[in-house]
């Protein structure tokens, strides 16, 4: 099966993300709720960037929870 690689750009900048680790975008007031799912679904503490900040195909940048325009984007990049 091929693998299929998760790339987005942070900043312009080219990220590698772990792809068991999705990128979640949530609005200012789900911010810490979805911290929190984030940890325990994943075991792993998000790193955290300005939604306007990732670019990439298919990114719907809505929050999860509620579907307001997202402020926040949360995923988890190699080597952080
Ligand atoms: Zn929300």
């Amino acid at each position: 099966m091929e693998k299929i690689r998760e790339s987005i750009r942070i900043d312009g900048k080219e990220a590698e993300l772990h792809q068991e680790h999705p990128v979640r975008f949530v609005c200012m007031e789900h911010l810490d709720t979805q911290i929190d799912e984030y940890v325990d679904e994943f075991e792993v503490a998000p790193d955290t960037y300005r939604a306007e900040s990732i670019e990439g195909k298919q990114l719907d940048k809505r929050c999860r929870e509620c579907g307001a325009p997202a402020e926040v984007a949360l995923l988890h990049e190699k080597g952080m």
